[in-house]
């Protein structure tokens, strides 16, 4: 990293990145085949996406109307006729000797993704968006004995997303990929795990004199699958070509495949091995064709997008903008909060529960937000306990935790084990006696001038009163009763 710095004296890194994502479809691009990783290989294929002769493609309408939902979430030009065009290529692990892409008619063009990054906010224009089939999986034996091939990925719809050479460092690149993936959950239309390859990013890189408009030669580098891989891949390449350029070389239009293990790049294929895919439109498919029914019936069932949503929450609830980040960083989430304030919680209250003690229930129980048991107008029930002052904050989080195991409301469980809170002066007085005149010792330190001892009666009358009594009230009688005679 402190390489990078050096090098952003005199370097300016350009940067411009294409992303794959395979879209949670029922069924594949253009057969019937079910779309769904983890099966058995080749439990799921057909003549169309195995690449028999004779078989004909058909295309996906959820698939498309998928990539539409982004294209208009991402303020896209929407081409309403366009062509499917084949990519020409040997791909062992796609049959047919070519992709079925889109080439000079993709179905989105232009559009923007905002996003965020320490304090920084910056539109990253996109050039397009289009529509392709993903190919097998080859798997080499670790031996070295041989190859096996999995179709059952061959087919996988994918949208590519096509970003402008408008990323200016590493840093901006993962938090451009961030932000991808939180669009593609909010619009439900991407698994978007990365380990399972539902969303990879290729890289194209250069770099150019501070101060020059001119691009530089790029590298384009693939196989970066993680966020961390992007932003380890991009710096290394980043100073790697600064190096070439200041010892007076030329930086080579190659390809390179970013190896995460090992922390370095290795060059794949060079400029002159470079394909000429001979792109035709596909005469297999009709053109593709969108109603503006079909454009207005998406565009109004759209979400709100997750930077939208940051800035209302912020305006709105009155939130800071790194609780906002937090609550709208997975769009259930950001829904369990706002259907709690509905419910009559304070957005303070629900914010600062939903940070602390439910994250750290479902982090603890392995758990998804959707599957959080607590409904919103239980919790909103429990908030208003505890803000009541029927029971304490202590005594809160702990009826918290039992609502999460069982099918009962906070006043419910408050009933039934007695957990209301003791604010009742007299009552809790008796307590405080009893404990100061138990303790003669801590009470002797403490007229010495130990006063951190306050803490230690605290928690014994707390002990003593199972927990229940007002801290407030508590605090007041043993400040009393420790400071008089
Ligand atoms: P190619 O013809 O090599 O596929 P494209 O012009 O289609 O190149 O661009 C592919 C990707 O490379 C885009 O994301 C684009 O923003 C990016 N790109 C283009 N030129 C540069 C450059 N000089 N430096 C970095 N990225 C670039
Ligand atoms: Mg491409
Ligand atoms: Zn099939």
């Amino acid at each position: 990293m402190s390489d990078l710095s050096a090098v952003l004296e005199h370097w300016e890194p350009v940067i411009g990145l294409e992303v794959h994502a395979q879209l949670s479809t029922r069924t594949k691009m253009f057969c019937g085949c079910r779309n769904s990783y983890g099966a058995p290989p080749n439990s799921y294929t057909c003549p169309t996406c195995l690449g028999l002769p004779g078989a004909l493609p058909v295309a996906n309408e959820q698939a498309v109307n998928f990539a539409l939902r982004l294209g208009l979430a991402l303020g896209c030009e929407i081409t309403q006729l366009s062509r499917f065009a084949r990519k020409n290529y040997f791909y062992p692990d796609l049959t047919k000797g070519y992709q079925i892409s889109q080439y000079d008619e993709p179905l989105c063009v232009g559009g923007q993704v905002t996003i965020r990054w320490g304090n920084e906010v910056k539109d990253i224009a996109l050039t397009r968006i289009h529509m392709e089939e993903d190919a097998g999986k080859s798997i080499h034996a670790e031996n070295g004995d041989g190859t096996k091939v999995d179709f059952n990925r061959c087919g996988v719809p994918l949208v590519e997303i096509v970003s402008e050479p408008v990323i200016q460092s590493p840093e901006e690149a993962k938090a451009y990929l961030v932000r991808l993936k939180q669009i593609l959950e909010y619009l439900n239309i991407c698994d978007c795990n990365m380990e399972e390859g539902n969303l990879r990013c290729d890289a194209n890189i250069s770099v150019r004199p501070l101060g020059e408009s001119k691009f530089g030669v790029k590298t384009e580098m693939k196989n970066m699958n993680s966020f961390r891989g992007v932003e380890r891949g991009l710096t290394s390449e980043i100073v790697r070509q600064a190096q070439v350029l200041d010892e007076g070389g030329e930086v080579e239009q190659v390809t390179l495949l970013w190896n995460e293990a090992e922390q370095k790049a290795e060059v794949m294929r060079s400029k002159e091995e470079a394909h000429d895919y001979r792109y035709f439109p596909d005469p297999d498919l009709v053109p593709l064709s969108v109603s503006d029914d079909n454009l207005h019936s998406i565009r109004s069932s759209l979400v709100e997008m997750p930077y939208e949503r940051e800035e209302r929450f912020v305006n709105q609830y009155g939130l800071r903008l790194e609780d906002s980040l937090v609550l709208t960083s997975e769009k259930s989430l950001a829904d369990y909060f706002e259907e709690t304030v509905s419910a009559g919680a304070e957005p303070a209250e629900a914010t600062k529960w939903i940070m602390g003690e439910v994250l750290s229930i479902i982090k603890d129980g392995g758990m998804s937000v959707s599957s959080f048991p607590v409904t919103p107008d239980q919790f909103a029930g429990l908030l208003n306990s505890v803000k009541n002052g029927t029971v304490n904050v202590a005594t809160g989080k702990d009826i918290l935790r039992r609502m999460v195991k069982s099918d009962l409301t906070a006043a419910e469980i408050i009933k039934k084990e007695g957990l209301a809170q003791v604010s009742d002066e007299s009552a809790l007085s008796e307590a405080v006696a009893q404990v100061v005149a138990n303790n003669p010792d801590e009470l002797g330190r403490y007229r010495e001038g130990k006063k951190a001892l306050f803490g230690f009666f605290m928690g014994e009358v707390m002990k003593v009163t199972g927990g229940k009594s007002d801290p407030n009230v508590v605090k007041k009688l043993l400040t009393s009763s420790l400071e008089s005679d």
